[in-house]
């Protein structure tokens, strides 16, 4: 593997700084590095987990995200650079599992930090990071010049002054001016690359889940915006396993089998009816009434039990919050 890493592909300070862009990703693809479960096996495990705790930490916290200076051996440098941007995918990852409003908060964040990032740069790198980013550009005396359609693509969500109705064209490419604009675009670009990641199904892995578990209490403190949906909702008690489940359901997320049973069997033992059970299992893909109504029955006729708190950890499926941790739960019925 040191072979592999020190000759194949050179990593580069850009890369670190821009995991997100095609270039990167290309490399990564040269380094057999793309897919997560590989880096996770071939780079150093505990760094990129250090590095991505520190990401969600520091962006999701509004404390701007430092990346590592890199001064050791060449074939070092390719393998620390290689974690860093590995960690910038596995952040992502982890915070997909968060809250509607953590991840508003993440990313923009990271629309900040890269907006002051490419502020700093010079307009030649800044229209390198928008090509890499399939914002079509060129530099002109100055302006730059963004084809129209990747203007209207990376534009989405700014402000009125970004509107295309009110922008100078030339040949069916809008000219921007100043640098602090194009490197709003830009940034603008990655917050909306990252908002598709978010809204992701988070990858069945046990790094995603043990992340996800360690940031949770602290995410539904801070970002309590999904039990307060599903609370209005459903009024109070909905310990946050169960709310997160319930708020999954709600907008149609696959449901894995052991969510399923645990939300019906809480629901069951709440006492709701069969009708407001099926309401959460309706928008679910595959879902037929008969063979709900049939899990229901089989559930009620065989008093089946919530699973307690202990399994749930098991499962990946407990998110704690403060009230879990003061009642010391057994089972999420005790909330
Ligand atoms: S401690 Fe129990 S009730 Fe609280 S989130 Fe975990 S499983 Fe649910």
């Amino acid at each position: 593997m040191r072979k592999d890493l020190f000759f194949v592909v050179e990593l580069t300070i850009y890369n670190m700084l821009f995991p997100m862009t095609n270039s990167t990703k290309r490399k990564l693809r040269e380094l057999k590095l793309y897919r997560l479960s590989r880096a996770l096996l071939v780079l150093d495990k505990d760094t990129i987990l250090s590095f991505t705790r520190n990401r969600i930490r520091e962006f999701l916290f509004k404390r701007p995200f430092t990346p590592m200076s890199v001064k050791t051996d060449k074939f070092m440098k390719v393998k620390k650079k290689a974690e860093s941007i590995i960690s910038y995918a596995l952040a992502n990852i982890v915070v997909a599992t968060f809250t509607e409003r953590a991840k508003t908060v993440y990313s923009d964040n990271i629309f900040s930090y890269y907006t002051f990032l490419l502020q700093s740069q010079r307009k030649t790198k800044i229209g390198v990071v928008a090509n890499d980013m399939n914002i079509r550009t060129y530099l002109l005396n100055g302006s730059f010049f963004i084809y129209f359609t990747d203007y209207l693509r990376s534009t989405s969500g700014l402000g009125r002054e970004y509107s295309f109705s009110i922008q100078n064209l030339d040949n069916g490419y809008v000219i921007i001016r100043e640098k602090k604009r194009m490197a709003t675009i830009v940034a603008n670009r990655i917050r909306l690359q990252l908002k598709t990641i978010l809204s992701r199904e988070p990858e069945k892995i046990d790094i995603i889940k043990q992340l996800s578990s360690e940031f949770m209490a602290d995410v539904l403190t801070e970002f309590p915006e999904r039990r307060t949906v599903v609370r209005r909702a459903l009024g109070k008690n909905i310990p946050p396993c169960i709310a997160i489940i319930m708020d999954k359901a709600t907008k149609g997320v696959h449901l894995e089998h052991q969510e399923r049973i645990a939300l019906a069997t809480f629901l069951i033992r709440k006492g709701y009816s069969d009708e407001d059970i099926h309401e959460f299992f309706k928008k679910q893909d595959d879902y037929k009434r008969r063979t709900t109504q049939y899990h229901i029955d089989w559930l009620r006729r065989n008093n089946y039990m919530v699973y307690g708190c202990k399994k749930m950890k098991t499962l990946g499926m407990c998110f704690p919050d403060q009230r879990c941790v003061a009642k010391n739960l057994k089972n999420p019925l005790q909330y």
